[in-house]
């Protein structure tokens, strides 16, 4: 999952940049409503975060030309409190939720949830063999036994299982889980996948996670393996 935080204001960005962070999500932050709308029309967002009141333009304008595009991540908005009207009129032209300053954290995490549950397809439980993934309470189980996970771990994990049978390049993988101040090798990838190995698949003799030369990792369970296997094959990523 990954977030766009619109906010000139640098304590309140950095605020909910590292919260938001902790909670497992990637998060881009920007602080002028060019840059959003610039980052929004080349980066597939799960949710924007968007401060009505920007030095460059109005946030409202910005809220505009996002929702000019086709497909369209959930917006919530932040406003301060006395611009009643501004809340009104953002959420009649496609806001979808809004949060008045001061807000708490857990209100915006809890809101933003809702938001990026709405915004997923796929239900709220994975399953891919016996290995079980919650989204909402982001518990992972394998054969009815628990796995502790680190945020990163989950996230990749979940981005494989919403992913199964598609092998997935470590670009790939980096761009979802990790956000754009990440600068490093995708080798990351690498390491994390090994910790996961360890936790998911070392004490069973199934293994979901594959390495696919040449392109990156894929997970599968059995069934489905030779199918998706001679599909790797046909598959080129740059
Ligand atoms: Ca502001």
């Amino acid at each position: 999952m990954r977030l766009l935080v619109v906010e000139d204001e640098k304590r309140i960005a950095d605020f909910l940049s590292r919260g938001l962070q902790s909670a497992g999500y990637a998060v881009d932050v920007v602080h002028m409503g060019a840059d959003a709308i610039e980052r929004v029309h080349s980066t597939e967002y799960d949710l924007v975060v968007l401060d009505l009141g920007l030095p460059d333009m109005e946030g409202l304008q910005v809220l505009q030309k996002i929702k000019n595009r086709k497909t369209i991540p959930p917006v919530l908005i932040l406003s301060a409190r006395d611009s009643v009207d501004d809340r009104v009129k953002g959420l009649e032209q496609g806001a979808d939720d809004y949060l008045v300053k001061p807000f708490a954290f857990v209100e915006l995490l809890a809101r933003a949830r809702v938001l990026l549950r709405r915004g997923q397809p796929t239900p709220e439980k994975l399953q891919v063999g016996d290995l079980t993934l919650d989204c909402i309470r982001r518990k992972v189980h394998r054969n009815n036994e628990g796995i502790e996970l680190a945020p990163k771990e989950f996230s990749i994990l979940e981005y494989m299982m919403r992913n199964r049978g598609r092998p997935l390049s470590r670009t790939m993988i980096v761009e979802h889980v990790w956000d754009m101040d990440y600068d490093g090798l995708t080798n990351i990838v690498d390491v994390y996948i090994r910790h996961l190995r360890s936790k998911i698949d070392d004490k069973f003799p199934t293994k979901m996670i594959h390495t696919v030369r040449g392109i990156g990792y894929m997970l599968d369970a059995p069934e489905t393996q030779q199918q998706s296997a001679g599909a790797a094959e046909n598959v080129n990523v740059s």
